[in-house]
């Protein structure tokens, strides 16, 4: 169930889906274009698995690791504050082609989504003329309400399990405020009490009453305390912030590989221009500001690793603007500017310049997020100390390649470089053993790797 379903990424996604479903293919002036997934780790990526008897290299299909779910048998709902249909919203993104568009249309027509949570406050101003399909009464009721939703998609739909994910427009940060939102206890009578919660932290907790895991797309601080508290205490997977897609996927392996390599980065600069619904959001102040300390937080973790090179306390002025060019519309630019020191007084600037659709990177990035948070929901493990089979933290912080600001359990490292991201998945799904699970279903049980 996807929150914003009828924005860029949402309509994007479910058409990709259906375009995939159905075999699509579509004329365009270079040629015939054919549905497929590129970009997406899980059905796109292969891993190595060694080396055969000859000894050639061997790569596999990332999904043929364990038995995943194919993305064929996915069900799409969700809500959005505006009541467009989806084939209507797709035709709004003008982010397909329209050959391709015109195929799905008698297939999204029917879709339309769910009325939602909507407090002006939270996102940008110049929002409020989109939100035409609102669940009305006080917060409490709007939580049942949400509950509600998820109750009737999984038994109308006949389903074994539904992820919400947030694909709606960037908040405002919430304020972690003692005695409002840091526990669980206390944020669930904050929303019995009418007091300040965001629409996107409702969604959380309304996902995870209902024992379904909930991944926060978008920058804000939508898991405040409070909600990783309750989905600690209902042991169910939350996972976020914000999809990594474009410029912030390029710096986490081009700052790696700088500083990796022994270079000193000592400034990035990242100008960004979109003219999606996106960017007119974040051309307000409060939501560039989410968008600003999620982007920013990213090379932390490299910096820190190289005390040779940064002082305690040292880092690169990292600097980032964000502008809203109504032309250009989802086909979002970048451009990074990257200077290191180099020995001997050297200098070395880099400069990147990225031009990427938007919805196009985002989308295969969300259908990874719910085929692997799905995966994780059937894995448990024990220890040579604890014998008792145990799932994964509820913080997910496997999903950390698929997000810009990766939520990490209490006391745990964040880890943004890339290839390191990628390995962790890489290495758990390795772990497991593959022999005798042939198709969907089975759960997935190993000893020994804590
Ligand atoms: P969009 O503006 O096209 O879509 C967002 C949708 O959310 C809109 O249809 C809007 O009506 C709806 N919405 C707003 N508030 C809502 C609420 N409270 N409940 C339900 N629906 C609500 O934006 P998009 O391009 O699809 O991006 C979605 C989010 O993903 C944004 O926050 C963006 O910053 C984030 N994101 C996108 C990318 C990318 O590459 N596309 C990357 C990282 C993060």
């Amino acid at each position: 169930m996807l929150v914003g379903w009828g924005g860029n990424n949402g309509s994007t996604l479910t058409a990709a889906v259906l375009a995939n479903r159905l075999r699509l293919s579509w004329p365009t002036r270079t040629g015939r274009k054919e549905a497929n997934y590129y970009g997406s780790l899980t059905q796109a990526g292969t891993v190595s698995l060694g080396l055969d008897a000859e000894g050639q290299e061997v790569f596999v299909p990332f999904s043929s690791l364990l038995p995943m779910v194919a993305p064929d048998d996915l069900v799409f709902d969700g809500w959005d504050i505006s009541s467009l249909n989806l084939a209507e919203a797709m035709r709004r993104a003008q982010v397909l082609d329209w050959g391709l568009q015109e195929q799905l249309w008698p297939h999204m027509e029917a879709l339309r989504p769910r009325p939602s949570v909507y407090i002006p406050e939270f996102i940008a101003a110049n929002q409020s003329a989109r939100a035409d399909n609102v669940i009305p009464g006080t917060r409490a009721q709007q939580l049942e309400q949400i509950r509600r939703d998820i109750r009737d998609f999984r038994s109308s739909a006949g389903l074994d399990k539904v992820i919400v994910l947030w694909t709606a427009n960037t908040e405002r940060f919430c304020e972690v405020v003692p005695g409002l939102n840091d526990t669980a206890e206390n944020l669930l009578r904050t929303i019995q009490l009418g007091l300040e919660v965001s629409p996107s932290t409702l969604f959380a907790v309304a996902s995870i009453l209902e024992g379904c895991a909930f991944l926060n797309g978008s920058p804000q601080n939508t898991l405040v305390p409070g909600a990783l508290e309750l989905a600690w205490q209902r042991r169910v997977f939350v996972g976020g912030d914000d999809f990594k897609s474009g410029q912030t996927k390029v710096k986490s392996v081009l700052v790696d590989f700088l500083i990796g390599s022994g270079l000193k980065t000592m400034s990035i600069v990242s100008y960004n221009h979109l003219g999606n619904n996106d960017g007119q959001n974040l051309s307000a102040p409060p939501q560039f500001r989410s968008k600003e300390v999620s982007k920013s937080s990213v090379v932390d973790d490299m910096v820190h690793s190289n005390p040779v090179l940064y002082s305690p306390g040292e880092e690169p002025d990292h600097c980032v603007v964000i502008k809203y060019v109504p032309y250009v519309g989802d086909s979002k630019r970048a451009l990074d500017e990257y200077t290191s020191e180099l020995m001997l007084g050297g200098t070395n600037t880099l400069v990147l310049h990225n031009t990427c659709e938007d919805s196009l990177l985002a989308a295969p990035i969300m259908l990874d997020l719910a085929l692997l948070t799905e995966l994780c929901q059937r894995v448990s493990f024990c220890t040579d100390i604890d014998p008792e089979p145990q799932s994964f933290h509820p913080v997910l912080s496997l999903l950390g390649f698929l997000f810009k600001a990766p939520l990490a359990p209490p006391g745990s490292p964040v880890v943004n470089a890339l290839f390191r991201q990628r390995s962790c998945i890489e290495n758990i799904l390795r772990c497991a053993p593959t022999l005798g699970i042939p198709t969907y279903g089975p759960d997935v049980h190993w000893r020994g790797c804590a």
